[in-house]
């Protein structure tokens, strides 16, 4: 059977990855969570102090981008490709809200946007693959056979991502998580270099009231015609 590209993008929170993780299981593809490569960078900006402690170094940390070597590791009892950061599993550290505080001034950075599109596209070379983020559609994937742009409200997705940090017992509250979705949006869909936006062909799915099943059911079928087509 012939492969497709999925390209999936939309603002933070939206339910991109489980969307994502569910056709890639259905399909046999691999699933490529891109969010996590800008926030693998972000972590070791933190920790190198070129982020996070006053003055930004942001020179240092340009400086360093040959350094930093990111992998996916499949974790066959979760199902899922798990983030390495110079060897280091760190699928856990950069998915606190620390982390997102400072991953969209790193995302903006268009040195650390070509390393991280090179990379993507590498991956993707011989298709099969549905790949989630903010530029996929756009930028590293411009010709994906299925693209998907979602969306929900700023509440929704506040208090979605809420849930999860506290199902993983971190301390936060809801509205410095509502602050922090606001604020990424505010900044990716604004950058100079690949900003949020939806590609022309991609397919706008506003998830606020909709059931998750529900949605994965029709993004399933668009892709079977897809690939059916091809045949
Ligand atoms: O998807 P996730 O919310 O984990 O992404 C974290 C951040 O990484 C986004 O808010 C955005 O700043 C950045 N990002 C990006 N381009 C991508 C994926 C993520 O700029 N393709």
């Amino acid at each position: 059977m012939s492969k497709i590209t999925i390209a999936i993008d939309g603002f933070s929170s939206t339910g991109k990855s489980t969307l994502a993780k569910q056709l890639a299981k259905a399909l046999k593809y691999i699933y490529v969570d891109t969010g996590a490569m800008y926030r693998a960078i972000t972590l070791y900006a933190m920790r190198n102090g070129y982020i996070g402690k006053g003055d930004e170094q942001i020179d240092g940390l340009l400086s360093d981008l040959d350094k930093i070597i990111l992998k996916f590791v499949y974790n066959s009892d979760k199902g899922f490709a798990e983030m390495y950061l110079n060897g280091e599993n760190i699928e856990q550290e950069i998915r606190t809200l620390e982390v997102s505080k400072h991953v969209s001034r790193i995302a903006e950075l268009k040195e650390v946007r070509s390393k991280l599109v090179v990379l993507q596209q590498e991956m993707g070379k011989k298709k099969g693959i549905v790949m989630d983020g903010r530029d996929i559609g756009t930028v590293v994937f411009p010709d994906a056979e299925l693209k998907i742009f979602m969306t929900a409200s700023p509440e929704k997705r506040a208090y979605r991502r809420y849930k999860e940090l506290l199902d993983r017992g971190d301390k936060v509250t809801y509205e410095e998580i509502l602050e922090n979705v606001e604020k990424r949006d505010y900044i990716d869909s604004h950058r100079e270099f690949s900003p949020l936006k939806r590609a022309k062909d991609a397919i706008e799915f506003d998830n606020s009231d909709m059931g998750l099943k529900e949605q994965f059911e029709r993004i399933l079928g668009y892709a079977l015609r897809i690939i059916e087509k091809q045949k």
